[in-house]
């Protein structure tokens, strides 16, 4: 089975389980989009209004600056794969409680399983949280760390670099963060090139 066929037998069995938790009233289910072979997983928080209708990540006013961070970077979105923490919006655009992270977490490992990237960008702190748990993002924001990630009792441990951003939201609120991504995203040009 390719990557495209797992992916899309898994966004199937997503959109049946009714147990996930903000599924109810929540619009569209946001599975993720992008290249299914790509080298880079981008992981955002969780579809806002925009991408609960359109049932696409990242399409909104986040979405707009994250395509221009990626031009900067010299990296071509439909080489990446874009996916969230939670993949049904959650109400008012509140975080994701831990409850929620841990039963759209079971799809995550999954996608991330299927796509086996070399480099994950976690866009926040949610998605950070996911990799390196005891970290803020204030001190780590740009930088890179070597991951082994993954339960060797169930299958594969993934050797990942994981490079945590801002996400684009709290750039769009505060020049400082916005300046300080941009130079986050312009450091990773280079490599980023090497693995497209
Ligand atoms: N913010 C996110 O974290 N994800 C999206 O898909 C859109 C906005």
């Amino acid at each position: 089975m390719t990557k495209f066929e797992a992916l899309h037998n898994l966004k199937d069995e997503m959109e049946k389980d009714d147990s996930l938790p903000l599924k109810k009233d929540a619009g569209k289910l946001v599975f993720g989009s992008g290249n299914t072979e790509a080298k880079i997983l981008a992981i955002g928080e969780g579809p806002g209004r925009t991408e609960s209708v359109q049932g696409l990540p990242f399409v909104g006013q986040a979405g707009k600056l994250l395509d221009k961070l990626f031009i900067l970077a010299g990296l071509d979105r439909k080489k990446v794969f874009i996916t969230n923490i939670v993949h049904h919006r959650p109400p008012e655009n509140r975080d994701p409680l831990p409850n929620e992270i841990e039963a759209y977490g079971k799809y995550l490992d999954q996608i991330i399983n299927i796509i086996k990237p070399k480099m994950i960008i976690t866009l926040g702190r949610f998605s950070m949280a996911k990799f390196l748990p005891d970290v803020f993002i204030s001190g780590v924001h740009g930088k890179s760390f070597n991951v082994s990630w993954g339960d060797p009792l169930l299958g594969d441990v993934l050797k990942l670099i994981v490079v945590p951003m801002y996400h684009p939201a709290a750039s769009l609120r505060n020049g400082k963060i916005l300046e300080a991504e941009k130079e986050d995203f312009l450091r990773f040009k280079d490599l980023w090139s090497s693995l497209n």
